[in-house]
């Protein structure tokens, strides 16, 4: 892992992800804490410190040469390359047994960069409707003005609809392995099967999984996405997204030309353009969505935003731990309650998936549940008012318990048809059950409930 990397390599970022080894024999909970961090390579700081800097001073012409080769490590400018945001990129890394992440300013730059990485030739993204709305919305209306297409399967539940829809131009699937707010959970390993039976790659959204509940790769993923906003950073303070990638898929095909073709920008010290599979043969699709978008368009992490995940990461498992266990509670509370329609949880009894629940989230399945009120829209207006330590807001995964009402609000983008492929109905409140002692939380929904149905 990367504190057994030589000193060249350490506090730098500016090589490609794949230079670095990924071994490690650390567990989850040693390495969220320790990964990617050496305090001797940082003047024994033994917390990670927050390089506020733009630029790097280069090390003589030579070395500048080099660096700007990509022959050797080194920070040259903080967009590319920052030492803060470095120890991020190689723990979240480690964390998944992947080459070192690419991080970015936003969850919505990690998705759009990686569809765009894998399409950006005139090709086509499968997915489902059950994604967070800001992706669709990307899918269904930004990428097609660039070029990109895309198909919806109508059942996502079913692998072979994906198999079925999967065309010349289609250049990934695209799903979420918890979506929101219904928390369905996607079969990666046939997803993975089908999609690699084609030749392409599968993206998995794990923002509301989190590493600690679902690692992707381990069910044959070929790139993850986060949200880092969300349970990986925990608290609520920053904005930032992440890309992983397995290290183990072929790029060197008819469907990817991308990835094999030379370019100027990438050319050695003779002035022989190479392609990013020449440069980055184990993480070529980080290192080119480093190299092409984080470049060009440049969504950049500041470093002390990276510095708050990191804080974040450090408690990742204590924190989801605790808000499976609130999130059981308050299923199992409003299942048995008199003005609740329905609940959806996926570790319910009678969910629907409870069997996927147990392969790919044994440890729990999340901090989100959603549940359908009685009464409707204006029953629903009632209750949100009614709350006092929901927190209502558009966010998920903070040591803060939330609530909202998603058709209204997050879900704003979806029209009828979307709304009604995804099953969605307008009585739905979601909750993203945060740190608080469960006797707390149960209380503050009892006497919403009390006086959203006083007058009934
Ligand atoms: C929040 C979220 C995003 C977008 O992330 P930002 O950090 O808000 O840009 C993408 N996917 C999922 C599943 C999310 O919950």
């Amino acid at each position: 892992m990367s504190t057994e990397q030589s000193p060249d390599n350490q506090a730098s970022g500016n090589t490609f992800p794949g230079n670095q080894s990924p071994g490690n024999q650390w567990d989850f909970d040693t390495l969220s804490v320790r990964a990617g961090y050496d305090p001797a390579q940082h003047l024994h700081a033994s917390s990670v410190p927050i390089y506020e800097t733009a630029s790097y001073v280069l090390d003589g012409a030579d070395a500048a040469d080099a660096m700007f080769r990509y022959e050797q490590d080194g920070p040259i400018y903080s967009r590319l390359s920052n030492p803060t945001v470095s120890v991020l990129q190689d723990r979240l890394g480690a964390l998944h047994g992947t080459p070192s992440a690419l991080v970015l300013s936003s969850g919505m730059a990690a998705v759009s960069y990686a569809l765009l990485n894998a399409a950006d030739r005139g090709g086509s993204i499968l997915t489902n409707y059950r994604l967070y709305g800001g992706s669709l919305d990307t899918i269904t209306h930004v990428l097609p003005h660039l070029g990109i297409s895309f198909d919806i399967v109508d059942d996502a539940d079913d692998p072979e609809a994906y198999d079925r829809a999967i065309g010349d131009r289609t250049r990934a699937i695209f799903v979420e392995s918890i979506s929101n707010p219904q928390t369905v959970i996607a079969d990666i390993e046939a997803l993975a099967e089908v999609a690699h039976r084609h030749g392409i790659i599968l993206i998995v959204d794990n923002t509301v999984a989190t590493p600690y509940l679902l690692n992707p790769f381990d069910y044959g993923a070929d790139v993850v996405v986060y949200s880092a906003t969300k349970a990986i950073s925990g608290h609520g303070t920053a904005i930032a997204g992440a890309i992983l990638e397995s290290g183990r898929f072929n790029y060197r095909t008819d469907r990817y030309p991308q990835f094999s073709e030379p370019a100027w920008v990438l050319r050695d010290l003779n002035d022989v353009p190479r392609s990013i599979l020449d440069i980055a043969p184990q993480a070529p699709f980080t290192s080119r969505a480093k190299a092409v978008y984080l470049s060009y368009l440049g969504a950049t992490l500041g470093p002390f935003d990276a510095f708050l995940i990191l804080n974040g990461l450090e408690t990742l498992t204590e924190r989801v731990d605790k808000q499976v266990s609130n999130a059981e509670a308050v299923a199992r509370f409003l299942q048995s309650h008199d003005h609740v329609e329905w609940v959806d949880y996926p570790t319910l009894p009678g969910s629907g998936y409870e069997d996927l629940a147990r392969k790919y989230l044994p440890r729990g399945a999340g901090s989100i549940l959603s549940f359908g009120l009685e009464g409707g829209d204006p029953a629903i207006r009632r209750f949100i008012d009614a709350v006092r330590l929901f927190s209502y807001q558009a966010n998920i995964g903070d040591a803060k318990s939330l609530i909202i009402n998603p058709v209204r609000t997050t879900h704003i983008e979806l029209d009828d048809k979307a709304l009604e492929n995804i099953q969605l109905p307008g009585n739905t409140i979601r909750l993203s059950l945060g740190l608080e002692n469960p006797r707390d939380l149960i209380a503050d929904l009892e006497q919403a409930f009390a006086a959203t149905f006083a007058e009934a």
